[in-house]
Order: structure tokens, then sequence, then C-alpha cells
């Protein structure tokens, strides 16, 4: 902070200030300033660690000026900033307009050069962008209000300054866009027409996001209750939405969604390129199973089939879902998935969560304005900053896979695998199965109901024999009982009433049971009668079927925990309060695997015993809806063989990283290409402002510096992958930067070359990189998480 210096000849003293590198902390009268450099330092160090506020900022400032900290130093510094972040936001406005960017949905649309930046002539993908969105409860926003009602019931009413500025510009989604997708809106939308709901969906109990009930309740003095991010798996910010009174509801998706596919769609067709997209659009979403049947019924379904939606779980909590949500939504069985484990959110909110501290008591704007000034910063020095590490990244992950295809067909030889096909049609096969097996048949449930019950009227019926010999027994003439006998008998006599009444109530139950079975009284079932012992073998599978939900239950908890746990910014208090839970899970988990094995032992013929390394594995998790199958047919199937499935797991491995190496080669042909248009554009567009207006060309100039300070280390590590063992040598023309079919000219329009519609002049195919020579040395990558034994 200085001292004002005299400055004259501007009208306005603060545009002199401004002017001379000096930002006042109000309109009117200042008896200090601070400079551009302070509040500068102040801005890039908050965008690196956001859990720095202002107050500790200033703090260290007074220390370095040797003064004492004083508490409107905060609020005059803080006023500074918003000055700052204001002109900061004015110059990259003008910046834009000169670039022709300046439309709305333009950073959306071309925010990644790998997914955006399409290149004349490249291969196609099966899947053209991969997405993953999620919700995020940290960034929520604290309501100031008045004392609640006497009563303690209800809130006091909201006390904060009135502030019209919405803030967070294009990185957010307005709530007027949002609440227009909640379904008590849907029949505004023109040519929907309501249709049935789904039935249950099988993952609801284990997915508290997938129950509507639990999305729709407020969360008191919290207005907005977090947000709801879209990422490519770059992690570049699509868009974000408050989730405003309400939990992660299905709204924020389809809005999410809807905005993202109707800009691409309106996008395509200003190009003048094809109306309908080749590759589908795969979006991630830890509740894709639900959300796909709320797709359907809602009015996003025609854009949604239009844009070749096609939703998917990430690989980490796929595995967290009953299997036959994971042979739709597996990453590992989709076409066109590579080696994705689209997990991006995770990674993104993990760091973002440290803003949470400083913008959850921030006014509404301030709080979008600073989400987004991170989500800026972020996308431009860090996820494209990573672009390269990610690429060389995943292709060594997916040579490594690739160099195991030897090993690999002697697995699937040895299984009697010898047709690829024939791994898709048994996935098809596990998949009709079951669907046609998934609830116990009504007939079933109503005969062990029935064993039981007559289970327990006999057990009634013998303790009621033995209360009536005893009071016989006891009860003698009554000049010979003395007070203490007499109180005895009375007890003896009140527990045969009561097991009297027990009788009755458990007949009436046996009875109601024999007229659904159309059983006549003389058929009463007898013990070790032949239909009897079949009802018991029907109760101890049912009673497996529970051992075997909670052993699973407690292991989906369990994967949950160390997802938590291995989530960086996790605070080492919250890292040890998940080690002992782990610690509890661990204990219940043992128990539950000694309770699983008995009832396993206990069946004709007996089940596979588990062990602990089974549950610690945790993709044994998709065997689990084969251990509670009990029918005899399932066991000459040829994919529920554990070998089989394995070798097809592994074969599917293969496939994806196949198909990585092919999106890499696209991804790297984009971003080279980039790169080298980017440099050439910015070069002519500085040229040609330099000379009538020279700070406007800087401006554009330092605009440019954000992402092209990375441009050599992108080109040196991209450059690193020939180099890799494994590289197929016929692939080194995808090293060459080509032509990008969105590429910008001076005067501001982007080019499309007609011919980058439908060619396809490299016929490279995964197998090539199949070769014979390659060696089983390379990192194993994809689900090194699935496989991990913890
Ligand atoms: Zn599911
Ligand atoms: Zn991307």
């Amino acid at each position: 902070m200085y001292e004002i210096p005299v400055f004259t000849s501007d009208t306005y003293n603060n545009t002199s200030y401004v002017r001379s590198g000096y930002l006042p902390f109000n309109p009117l009268l200042n008896k200090s300033l601070v400079s551009f450099q302070t509040i500068e330092l102040y801005h890039h160090l908050f965008m690196r660690c956001p859990r720095l506020g202002i107050q500790p900022f200033v703090r260290a400032l007074c220390d370095l000026q040797g003064v004492r900290f004083k508490n409107n130093l905060s609020v005059q510094i803080s006023a500074a900033y918003d000055l700052y972040i204001r002109l900061v936001e004015g110059v990259r406005l003008k910046v834009r307009q000169a670039l022709g960017r300046d439309s709305s949905n333009w950073r959306m649309l071309n925010n990644c050069p790998c997914c955006q930046y399409e290149v004349v002539g490249e291969l196609e993908l099966a899947i053209r962008m991969l997405l993953g969105i999620d919700g995020n409860n940290s960034l929520k926003r604290f309501q100031r209000r008045e004392p609640p009602s006497e009563d303690g019931k209800s809130l006091g009413p909201e006390k904060e300054r009135e502030d019209n500025r919405i803030g967070g510009g294009d990185y957010f989604l307005q709530p007027e866009a949002v609440d227009l997708w909640d379904e008590s809106q849907w029949h505004k939308w023109p040519g929907w027409t309501p249709k049935e709901r789904s039935p249950k969906i099988p993952c609801e109990d284990r997915w508290s996001n997938l129950k509507e009930s639990n999305t729709n309740r407020t969360f008191g003095h919290f207005d907005v209750n977090g947000i709801f991010g879209g990422f490519c798996r770059h992690s570049f910010t699509i868009v974000f939405l408050d989730m405003i009174r309400t939990g992660e509801h299905s709204k924020y998706m389809l809005a999410l969604l809807n905005h993202f596919m109707s800009a691409s769609r309106e996008d395509r067709q200003r190009l003048g390129l094809p109306k309908n997209p080749s590759g589908s659009l795969g979006v991630g979403y830890d509740i894709a199973c639900g959300m796909t049947a709320k797709i359907i019924r809602s009015p996003l379904n025609d854009l949604a089939q239009k844009e070749r939606l096609s939703m998917m779980i990430g690989l980490l909590h796929g595995y967290a879902h009953n299997r036959l949500c994971q042979l739709s939504f597996l990453l590992l069985y989709i076409q066109g998935a590579g080696i994705e484990d689209l997990e991006v959110c995770e990674r993104y909110f993990a760091q973002s969560n440290a803003l949470a501290p400083v913008t959850q008591y921030m006014g509404r704007f301030r709080r979008r304005q600073a989400i987004a000034n991170y989500a800026y910063h972020r996308d431009n020095m860090e996820s494209y900053h990573n672009l390269s590490r990610f690429i060389v990244s995943n292709y060594k992950q997916a040579l490594g896979i690739l160099s195991r295809s030897r090993n690999t067909a002697c697995t699937l030889r040895a299984v009697g695998l010898l047709d690829v096909k024939n791994a898709a049609v048994w996935l098809d096969e596990e998949k009709a199965y079951l669907e046609s097996h998934q609830d116990i048949p009504e007939e079933d449930t109503t005969k062990s109901s029935y064993y039981l019950a007559l289970g327990k009227l006999w057990e009634c019926q013998d303790e009621l024999r033995r209360a009536r010999s005893t009071f016989r027994m006891e009860s003698g003439p009554p000049s010979e009982l003395n007070i203490d006998h007499a109180n005895q008998l009375v007890l003896t006599e009140r527990q045969m009433v009561n097991k009297q009444e027990m009788e009755a109530k458990l007949l009436l139950d046996v009875q109601s049971l024999e007229e659904r079975l159309g059983l006549r009284r003389d058929q009463r079932w007898k013990r070790d009668s032949e239909a009897w012992n079949s009802a018991r073998e029907l109760v101890q599978t049912a009673k497996y079927r529970k051992a075997a939900d909670k052993l699973e239950g407690l292991t989906v908890a369990r994967i949950f925990e160390l997802s938590k746990m291995n989530v960086a910014g996790t605070g080492y208090k919250m890292r040890q309060h998940i080690g002992d839970a782990m610690k509890k899970c661990s204990k219940a988990i043992l128990s539950a695997l000694e309770e699983y094995n008995a009832c396993a032992a206990s069946l004709k013929p007996p089940r596979k015993l588990l062990d602990w390394d089974d549950i610690l594995n945790y993709t044994y998790l998709s065997e689990f809806n084969f251990l509670r199958e009990s029918r005899a047919d399932i066991l000459d199937k040829p994919w529920a063989k554990p070998a089989v499935r394995e070798a097809m797991s592994e074969l599917f491995k293969l496939i994806r990283a196949g198909e990585e190496i092919n999106r890499l080669h696209v991804e790297i042909k984009r971003l080279l290409t980039y790169m080298k248009e980017e440099e050439e554009y910015f070069a002519t567009v500085v040229r040609r402002h330099r000379d009538n207006d020279e700070p406007l060309a800087y401006q554009i100039w330092l605009h440019g510096r954000e992402r092209s300070r990375f441009n050599e280390v992108h080109r040196t590590r991209l450059k690193s992958i020939q180099k890799l063992k494994g590289f197929t040598v016929s692939n080194s023309h995808f090293f060459q930067p080509g032509i990008g079919a969105r590429r910008q000219t001076v005067d501001g329009t982007e080019v499309v070359d007609a011919e980058a519609e439908g060619q396809n002049p490299n016929n490279e195919n995964s197998d090539e990189s199949e070769t014979e020579d390659e060696e089983d040395e390379r990192t194993e990558a994809i689900l090194t998480i699935a496989n991990d034994p913890v």
C-alpha cells in the first residue's frame, strides 16, 4: 500500500491512479492505494492455493511493511481486488472480441484442443467426446438470515444486501434455464408427451442420489447446496450449475446436457457441418443407470437421440453397481471407451474443494465470480499444461496392456474362447439371463413362508404340549397347595393360555398359506417329506442370498471409504476418521464373511467359499450376482465359469487399449494442429492491431501466452511417445500437424473444410499395435485401481 502521489491531467483521479499502476479502494476519496503487482500477486496465489483468503494475505503485507494489521485494510484490499477482477474481465472481453471469440458459448465449445479441435480428414471415433458430470456439495453458500422464529421451527428472513450482479460469466448456467428441467415443468416443452414411469431401478437402494426424496430436501441456512459440473476427460470445464435449495436433483443433469448438446448442434449448423454427429457423446455419471431411464421419459430424449448421447458409469463407481447395470454401463464393455475411467469429476472436485472455506460465506455474485476465475485458471494453467502428460501416460498404459496380448491369447485359447465375437454374444446372454431371473418366483416365496410358518406352528405345539403336562403334574387337590405352589401354578397356566393363543394365530397363518398353495387340510406337509425338504432348501438359499447381500453391501461401503481416502486434499483428521471407519468396516466384513461361508457350506451342492483376498480384490464385486444365483442351470453356461469370465475381462481390456491408442492418435494430431494454428493466428491478430492499438495488441499477445507457454513442453513430450517400446513406426504420421476444421482466419471467421467430414485416410487399426514382438514390460495401467489388492 502506498501514499497517494499527486496526479494531474485525468478528469477523474481514479483514472490516473489506474493509469499509473495503482488501484484505488473506493470511487471517491482515497488516502492510500495498492499497486497492481500486489493485487496480481494475490490473485495468482489465490488461484494456486484457493484456501488463501484476503485476510492472511493482508496480514503478511502488514508484517512486511512493519505496520499493525487493521480489519479495514482487508476490506479495502478486497474492494481493490474486486476492481482488479472487473478490469481483467473487461480486458479479456476486448481481447475476445478482437479474436472473434466473444459469443456466449465459444469457450464451452472450444475449450479442449484434444476433444474439440477437429482436424480435417481425421480418424472417426465411435465416441466423439467423453465427458464426466457430477454434483459436489462442498461449494455451498451460507445465507445470512435474521434469528429464527421463536419456536425455532423456521429460519429467519433473509438479511443480505441487494446485489443484482450475477457473476460467473460463461462458466455458469442460469437458474431459470435449470428449473425448466424440473419434472413438474416438463409439460411446458412443446411436443413432449408424458411417458410411464420406469420400474424400480435395481441400484436405487445403493445410491442416495437416485432417490427423489433425497434430492428434493433443502439444507437450512444454505441457499446454494453445491455445484453440478461437467468436464471433458482432460478436466476442461464445460459448465457449472448452482444446486439451489435441493440436493443432486436430476434437473441439473438434464439442463447441463441440454445446454451442451444444443449449443454443439447450433455450432455445427453455423459451421455448415453435417447436422448429426458421426460418433456418440459419452457421458459418465455415477448414477447413469437411473438417469438413462429419466432421460428417455424427459423432453431431452429427442435431442439425446439426435446427438447420440450415451450414458456410462465411471470405472470406480461402476463396480459398486448391480451386475446388470455393469453390463450396460461399465466402460470396460463399451465400444470406443478406451481405457478412460471417467472419474474426472472426483479429481476436479478434490482440488476445487479447497475453495469452499473462502466461498462459503461470500455473497452470491462474489462466490460465482471466484469459482469462475478458479475454473478459468485451472483450464488454462493446469488442464492445458497437463494435456501432453495425460496423453503420454495413457499411451504408455495402453501399450503396456497391448504388450500382454500374447499371454491373453493363450488364456483365451485355454478357455475355448476362439472367436472374439463370442465374448460379446456371451455378455448379451449373461444380460438376458440376469434380466429374466431378476425376481424370485412368487410360488417359491410362498413355499418358503409356508415352511417357516409350519415350523413355527410345530414348535409352538410342542411347547404347548409340554406346558399342559407340567400343569397337569403340578395341579393337585386345592387343600395341599401352599402359597408359593399356587403362584407357580397360576404362572404355568398363564403361559399355557398364551401358547394356546399363539397356536391359534399360527394356525390361521398356515391355513391362509395352504389356501394360496392350493393344499387341502389332509395335504399338510409332513416333516422330511419331499415338499418339506425342497422348501427347506429354498429357505437356506434365501438365507445364503441375504448373507451375500450383506457382504456385498459392506464391500461396496469399503470401496467408497477407500475412494475418499485416496482423494487428494482429504485432511489428516478426515483420513484418521476414515481409517477408523475402515477398521470397523473390515471387522464387520470379516464376520459377514464367516456368516456367508457358513450359509454357502450348508447348501446342496455347497457354494464356493470366499476368503479375505477375494473381498480385497473388489473387481470381485461383479461376481456377487453369480454367487447369489442358486439355479443349477447357470453352472452349464460357458460365461458363468470363473476362468472364462477372467479371460473375457482380459480380452475386453485389450480391445479397449487398442481403441485408446486410436483415440490418442486423434488427440495428438489435434493438439499439434491446435498449437501451430493458434500460434499463427495470434501472431497475425497481434500484428494487425500493433499499429493502431498497441495496448490491445499487447493484451492479445498476453492472452495467447496463457496457453502457448506450454507448447514447447507439449511438443517435447509428444515426441517422446515415438521412442516408447512397442510404438508402431507407421503411426508416426499422427505426430505431424494437420489442418484444423475450426481454424480461424484474421477476419475472425472459422474456416470449414468440407472435406473434414466423412474422410478417413488413416486405415490404421488397433491390431497393428498388437505386434508379436511386444514385450511384457509396460506398466499395468488400465484398471490399476480395480485390480489393486488394498
Ligand atoms: Zn446401477
Ligand atoms: Zn478434453
